[in-house]
């Protein structure tokens, strides 16, 4: 028997971040709706912030470094809202059996190697904390030199997937300086806002947990069943982007 169609409510957004004013018509559910249904919709929007800061970069004189096939940032800890962490467990359990298990035991390779280091590799261990810490926590992980389980022959294996902050991350200092990043020897394409940063401060609200790293993200999904939609799609997209606002 066919399933009913979900009624959608299709609608103009308008984001104003700094002096950018950018419009996007979305589509939502009406009813209750869950963060993972909004990704789509953060990608689209995050492509568009990522298209106009790089443009204006390239504008200013300056070149993007990061090229296809350079994974130089993939050994930088991942932060994932919890939705994000949701839709690559849901991704990885959708694979082939041969390549699902390539793809598990990196993780596990990851964690081992994260773990012999004794490098915590949850978010609330690395983000939670204060600033002068959380730098300290975030170089000891780069130090381990652990690349993303999804980093195939320095290229991302999931590209069209790839989560938010990957998507945000872009540089014009030299790309092999992001393999042990420093505030000195890295340029960033600075962004007017930053939908993985209103997501997970969206999801800190619904679920009471902001950042999942991704090595630990099955891991963390398997342990943490995804929680009622108690929001209308109007409501949640209206709330991650006031959360915009603040980035
Ligand atoms: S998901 Fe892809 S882009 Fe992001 S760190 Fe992993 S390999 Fe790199």
């Amino acid at each position: 028997m066919a399933t009913a169609p979900v009624p959608t409510i299709t609608g103009e957004v308008v984001l104003r971040l700094e002096e950018e004013t950018m419009t996007m018509t979305v589509t939502v559910p009406v009813g209750p709706t869950a963060m993972i249904d909004l990704l789509p919709l953060a990608n689209a929007a995050t492509g568009a912030i990522v298209e106009r800061a790089t443009a204006r970069a390239v504008a200013a004189g300056r070149t993007i470094s990061c090229r296809a096939g350079c994974g130089a940032c993939c050994r930088q800890p991942v932060p994932l809202a919890p939705a994000e962490a949701r839709s690559l467990a849901a991704l990885v359990a959708a694979m082939p059996v041969p390549e699902q298990a390539n793809v598990r035991n990196r993780f596990a390779a990851g964690q081992a190697a994260f773990a012999a280091a004794n490098v915590p590799v949850r978010g609330d261990r690395i983000f939670g904390a204060d600033l002068a810490e959380m730098r300290v926590r975030v170089a000891a992980y780069m130090a381990a030199y652990v690349a993303c389980p999804f980093l195939v022959d320095e290229s991302c294996s999931i590209h069209p997937d790839r989560p938010t902050a990957c998507r945000e991350y872009l540089v014009t200092s030299p790309a092999e300086n992001c393999r042990l990043p420093t505030p000195e020897t890295i340029a960033r394409v600075e962004l007017p806002g930053s939908i993985s940063t209103a997501m997970a401060n969206a999801d800190r609200d619904l679920e009471g947990v902001r950042r999942v790293l991704l090595i630990d993200s099955l891991d963390w999904v398997a342990t943490h069943p995804a929680p009622a939609s108690v929001r209308t799609g109007p409501e949640l997209i209206q709330h991650v982007f006031a959360q915009l606002s603040k980035t």
